[in-house]
């Protein structure tokens, strides 16, 4: 009897495992007998896969990987890691865009959100709106393209989609439309979540209202969005995008500032998006990410370069349709009239929408083909209040990165409102109505990146020394004490909350917040 009930437990491990995986002793063997393993694997490859980011950074290696067909798979996975003698650690991935461990763990499971296909589902009218109910592994590009089938779209974007929602819900969701409807996390409805905790909630501003407000910007710690309610608008058919070049910060960041200020949702007199760039010289005036400048006009964007060291480029978008189409030039115009860009130094596109808003995508396959895109990226993304941001352009920008003449690729530069973003929201943001959000996105090689890390530290240190207060985004700290003072007043909700919705700190461990995993 003994020996047939060995066989019997034997034969339904070797389909869930495998016979040539090895089987990981860390790993509790009660799992196997939860219906969701069959879709955990120890697999090398999946193991391998789930340990790095696209920072190619930090490398963790899980127990195992869970590949969920279903919610309850993953609600299943958190009550057992919660009841276990020894709880362990979990983290939701979505496409591993973090650059520093963030979606990775050690000695515990990595959730593949990108495995369900909860799909997009729109609803609603006209006279009460639309809204898509996304699943939380769906990326961006997959919520455009459906969304656009119906002539909608949601408003608030990041620069690549190729991000999934829960990913980006997880941070804020930024980029040039942050400046008029907020950053994505404000421009959601509701939520499915599976607590720290295992509880499977729906959470919104009324219901379940706490969880709403930990998860949105929440770095994953609260619970695993498997569904969010996306705000929807009619979409734009076309753009006119236009960028234009300054030498002088001031006048670029004046420029900025007056363009943000005009930030109503639906006024025609106010700019789509707004961003803004630092062009160095980095042998062409275009970057991986952004092919824009007409190839006969690169000498003499690079001659301007190289008088000033950095040239400045602000850009906008404006967005058209049939009914506009004979107005955008002139509104656009006027927008930009008064405006103290040099002179002969606009560029101009026309494009459709969904182009636009896929500009970086064409830049990731080229990279993909050249073997250049699984590289080290040691970036560095801040926010800083607008106060700050010429002592910032003198003490970073001029006195160390262009000193240290190692930076490449795109260095973006743009203010937003902060009367636009949530308190009530985990998201961390500088306290001051205007701030701006500086990103450094370095690629690196896998020898060399530490040069990077190196400038970003000066830049930290130039910061602290000279009373500059920034804010990272997408933050990374290794210390208690930074995360302390990074979240400051916020830190004592964020515990609670953390203590509320997952008391046994299950969740993303990566981010190394409550456990230094
Ligand atoms: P992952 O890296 O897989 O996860 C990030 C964090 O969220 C982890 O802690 C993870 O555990 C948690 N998480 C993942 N899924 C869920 C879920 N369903 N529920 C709860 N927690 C979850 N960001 C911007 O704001 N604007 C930009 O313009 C922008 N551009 C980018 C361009 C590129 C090329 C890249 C690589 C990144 C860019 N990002 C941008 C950063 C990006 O938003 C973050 O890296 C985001 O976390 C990536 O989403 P992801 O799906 O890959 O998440």
């Amino acid at each position: 009897v003994c020996f047939t009930v060995i066989v019997i437990i034997i034969s339904r491990l070797i389909p869930t495992i495998g016979i040539s995986r090895p089987w990981n002793i860390l790993l509790p063997a009660k799992l196997l007998t939860l219906d969701l393993a069959e879709r955990l694997s120890t697999d090398p490859d999946a193991l391998d896969s789930a340990s790095h980011d696209f920072g190619h950074i930090v490398k963790r290696t899980p127990t195992a990987v869970l590949y969920p067909s279903s919610a309850e798979d993953i609600t299943a996975l958190v009550k057992f890691a919660n009841y276990h003698s020894t709880p362990f650690s979990i983290a939701a991935k979505g496409c591993g865009h973090s650059t520093r461990g963030q979606a990775t763990v050690k000695n515990g499971v990595v959730v593949d959100m990108t495995s369900l296909k909860t799909g997009v589902i729109v609803s609603g009218d006209p006279l009460s709106g639309f809204v898509a109910d996304v699943g939380g592994e769906q990326l961006w590009i997959d919520v455009l393209k459906a969304t656009l089938e119906r002539g909608l779209a949601p408003v608030s974007w990041t620069d690549y989609l190729y991000l999934t929602v829960g990913g980006t819900l997880s941070n804020a969701g930024i980029s040039g439309q942050t400046f008029r409807y907020g950053p994505q996390i404000n421009n959601v409805y509701e939520m499915d979540v599976i607590t720290g905790k295992g509880d499977f909630l729906t959470c919104s501003r009324m219901k379940n209202v706490e969880l709403f407000y930990a998860v949105l910007g929440g770095l994953g710690q609260f619970g695993i969005i498997t569904r969010a309610r996306i705000a929807l608008e009619p979409a734009p058919k076309r753009v006119k995008w236009v960028r234009v070049l300054y030498s002088d910060f001031s006048a670029f960041t004046r420029d900025q500032e007056r363009l943000i200020s005009n930030n109503q949702g639906k006024d025609n007199q106010a700019v789509d998006y707004l961003e803004g760039s630092l062009l160095m010289d980095q042998g062409s005036p275009d970057n991986w990410r952004s092919k824009f400048f007409p190839l006969s006009d690169h000498s003499k964007i690079i001659s301007l370069i190289t008088t000033h060291g950095i040239i400045y480029c602000l850009e906008v978008v404006k967005h058209y349709d049939e009914q506009t189409l004979h107005t955008v030039n002139e509104e656009l115009e006027l927008l930009l009239n008064g405006l103290s860009f040099l002179r002969g130094f606009m560029f101009e596109k026309d494009v459709s929408y969904l182009e636009f808003l896929n500009r970086v995508r064409g830049g990731e396959l080229n990279l993909k083909s050249q073997g250049k895109w699984e590289v080290p990226h040691p970036w560095l993304n801040l926010f800083i209040p607008k106060s700050h941001i010429e002592a910032f352009n003198h003490g970073a920008f001029r006195n160390i990165v262009l000193k240290r003449n190692i930076t490449t690729g795109p260095v973006l530069l743009y203010p937003m409102n902060r009367n636009k973003w949530d308190e009530r929201m985990s998201a961390v943001v500088p306290d001051e109505e205007v701030f701006y959000t500086v990103g450094f996105l370095y690629s690196s090689g896998f020898d060399d990146w530490e040069a990077f890390e190196e400038q970003n530290k000066e830049i930290f240190q130039f910061c602290e020394d000279s009373g500059v207060e920034v804010k990272q985004y997408l933050p990374h700290y290794t210390t208690k004490e930074d995360w302390i003072k990074y979240f400051g007043p916020k830190w004592k909700t964020f515990v609670e909350r953390k203590t509320m919705f997952d008391p046994k700190r299950i969740l993303s461990p990566g981010q190394g917040i409550f456990n230094n995993n």
